[in-house]
């Protein structure tokens, strides 16, 4: 969507113009395949698009590779420290890695870069603020952004002089100032994909708050190709929450967006109950729509005019808007079921 180049990710384009794409990790053991492979599945049918995996032992090669040759969707490896490893990964099959190159020596770089360019596999750039070379760490005397963001461009400029420009970038924090800021400049020195996180964010209402803050953030300056919510909870959320938050940003079609007011004194009827029901009947849509619900109809249908459709009601019945003409009243079970059938034959996506 952002940056000047793009790479392809076993057939997925990230980067250039191509649309914002969703990953996540999974947290079963690799020796644990079927429960590995359905995570993966599940996640798929979420609306994951990448999902990268943990290869920290070569005791697990052959569970790995199995992995990766019955996964729904394309495997990253995420290696730390351990050159072997990552080539390991990428004759596995991986479709790209994550390497972090200040936990590996440079002569080892080059082993993986000649890895990757016979096999086509690209390589994320992950830098953290734990291995700022000591040099970086004298200049700045802390690992500020731009202290990150020197570290990232010299490791890319090191890829470039191996002749090899198959890459992603990544600087992430705990701290979103500090993946903002960092992101910010790093856009303007490189023109790679970037991948957008806040690491170690907390659970799930802390999470989400700090993921949207720096994220949101940064893909609304035009900043980051692909994104991982990092939550303490189920790999299912990150997911959910990816996609609610780039729908919010107009940058992902296939999925409703649900409004709902926020209530006051005036609402004559149970939003929120109703609210919790539409979110659920529409978790999994993938419905280009918007539906508003709205507490009152006085405000309510004035207020949800621009949306494909709007429910409000009284005591006694609810009401179904389309394009803000009322076409059906009747209780809840009834309006929602007239709502379903009536997003199901949209045509809008
Ligand atoms: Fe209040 Fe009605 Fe507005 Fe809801 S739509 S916040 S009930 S005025």
């Amino acid at each position: 969507m952002n940056s000047e180049k793009s790479v392809l990710v076993s057939g997925i384009p990230i980067g250039g113009k191509h649309p914002i794409v969703i990953q996540s990790m999974v947290n079963t053991i690799l020796s644990d395949k079927e429960k590995t492979l359905k995570q993966i599945e599940l996640l798929k049918d979420e609306g994951c698009q990448l999902i990268r995996i943990a290869y920290s032992d070569r005791k697990f090669y052959n569970d790995f590779k199995y992995i990766i040759d019955n996964a729904t969707m394309p495997v990253i490896a995420d290696i730390h420290f351990d050159y072997k490893l990552a080539i390991e990964a990428i004759e596995a099959g991986a479709s790209k890695i994550r390497i972090n190159p200040g936990n590996i020596k440079k002569r080892n770089l080059v082993s993986i870069i000649k890895a990757a360019k016979t096999n086509k596999v690209p390589i994320r750039i992950g830098v953290n603020s734990g291995s700022l070379e000591s040099e970086l760490l004298m200049k700045y005397g802390h690992p500020v952004p731009e202290a990150l963001v020197e570290s990232a461009v010299n490791a890319v400029r090191f890829f470039e002089n191996n002749d090899f420009d198959n890459i992603i970038i990544s600087i992430k924090s705990s701290d979103v100032t500090f993946m903002y800021k960092a992101n910010i400049i790093l856009k303007e020195q490189i023109p790679y994909p970037i991948h957008l996180g806040v690491t170690e964010a907390g659970g799930i209402i802390r999470g989400t708050v700090k993921n949207s803050a720096g994220i949101a953030s940064l893909l609304l300056n035009g900043v980051g190709d692909t994104i991982r919510i990092s939550l303490s909870a189920s790999p299912i959320e990150e997911i959910k929450i990816a996609k609610m938050l780039l729908k919010s940003l107009h940058l992902y079609e296939n999925a409703p967006d649900i409004i709902a007011c926020p209530t006051c004194s005036r609402t004559t009827f149970d939003v929120i109950s109703m609210q919790s029901e539409i979110e659920k009947i529409f978790s999994r849509s993938d419905k280009n729509i918007t539906i508003a619900i709205m507490g009152c109809v006085v405000n309510g249908p004035g207020e949800a005019k621009e949306a494909d459709f709007g429910i409000t009601g009284t005591t006694s019945q609810c009401i179904l808007f389309k394009k803000g003409e009322i076409i059906f009243t009747g209780n809840k079970d009834a309006v929602l079921e007239k709502l379903y059938k009536e997003v199901e034959k949209n045509e809008k996506n």
